[in-house]
């Protein structure tokens, strides 16, 4: 049961599009990544040819899917988009592949998950932008190639390490996405709460900005949220107080962590003794997939300096205690 409101993960009724920056003027943070984007946009423009394949590759809600409009509409081609788990079949690819015009972006998220049989069919065609394929059965089956046209591949994954060896190998730029700071996830809000209508003073959209996990799409959502809460109470603009007491109604503490934050936390402080303990076991405890943990509530608290992974297992330092507010046990005292 992890907190809806504040999941960093995309939700099917998600109203992200709204607040979805739509150039790269203004997108906020990930400075080195957009300026090394801005070069390699400019240039492929230049030379009238299609952008190499981009890999995006960072925690959910940084960024992946609107960098990969953004760069499409930079570049004033067409945007296709897709995933990984819904090419089911190397057809579906192929049909996507074939239907491409000229120096198209085609986008897809989670490319770590796509069923084997159809990532051999990408490797042609990012390599040689050529599809193979099988005509016919038995005896009289023969493979017939087709030229596609010149198209970027915009990927994207929460760590590059999910992926194949050869898949990664083709993408010639590959992008990290890190956590945003307070002071980025600030103008996240600002812009945010000019699009959204919403009264704001600085404090209010820095206690926001502060808890939103480092991550922009977080942000989205807590201001929503806390507009609500201020509408109630009559609140006629959102200052520090008025966020404080909504962010704090929604379980949300100081540094952002949310009640399943504190949960993982906790249970490695008290069952595990501060660990170390496996992955495996922490997502059993907490009914949660392993996918889940390593991807989405860990990041964020080994960034914060709570936890740490070792070849052990996942360990919970010094911060991690003091956030809990419980003494560690004498043995790991020093
Ligand atoms: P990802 O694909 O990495 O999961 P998205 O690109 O879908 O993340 O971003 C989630 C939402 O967060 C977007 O819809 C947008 O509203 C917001 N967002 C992401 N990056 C930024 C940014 N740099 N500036 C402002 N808003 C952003």
């Amino acid at each position: 049961e992890n907190s809806p409101i504040h999941s960093p993960e995309r939700q099917p009724e998600d109203p992200d599009a709204a607040l979805r920056p739509k150039s790269l003027g203004e997108f906020v943070g990930q400075a080195a990544a957009r300026e090394n984007l801005r070069v390699f946009i400019e240039a492929a423009k230049g030379r009238g040819e299609a952008m190499d394949h981009v890999l995006f590759f960072g925690p959910p809600g940084l960024g992946k899917t609107t960098l990969a409009q953004i760069v499409a509409k930079e570049l004033g081609v067409g945007f296709r988009s897709t995933s990984g788990p819904v090419i089911a079949k190397a057809g579906d690819l192929a049909a996507l592949l074939t239907n491409l015009e000229a120096h198209d972006v085609l986008f897809i998220d989670e490319i770590h998950r796509l069923n084997p049989v159809v990532e051999e069919v990408l490797y042609p065609a990012m390599e040689d932008r050529a599809l193979d394929i099988i005509i016919g059965e038995g005896p009289s089956a023969r493979s017939v190639r087709i030229d596609l046209p010149p198209f970027t591949l915009v990927g994207a994954t929460t760590r590059q390490g999910l992926l194949t060896t050869p898949l990664r190998d083709r993408f010639g730029i590959p992008v990290r996405l890190i956590f945003y700071t307070e002071d980025e996830l600030l103008s996240v809000v600002a812009r945010g709460a000019r699009l959204l209508g919403m009264a704001i003073d600085e404090s209010g959209a820095r206690e926001i900005a502060r808890r939103s996990r480092g991550t922009p799409r977080v942000a989205g959502r807590l201001m929503r949220r806390v507009r609500d809460f201020a509408q109630v109470k009559g609140a006629a603009t959102v200052s520090a107080a008025v966020a404080d007491e909504a962010l704090t109604r929604l379980e949300i503490d100081r540094l952002g962590l949310d009640a399943m934050d504190r949960r993982y936390l906790t249970m490695i402080a008290t069952t595990y003794k501060g660990g170390p303990v496996g992955v495996e076991t922490l997502a059993a405890g907490l009914a949660e997939p392993r996918d889940t943990v390593e991807e989405v509530i860990e990041p964020y608290l080994i960034q914060l300096g709570l936890i740490a992974r070792t070849a052990r297992g996942r360990c919970l330092n010094d911060g991690g205690w003091q956030h809990l507010g419980i003494t560690p046990p004498e043995s790991l005292q020093a």
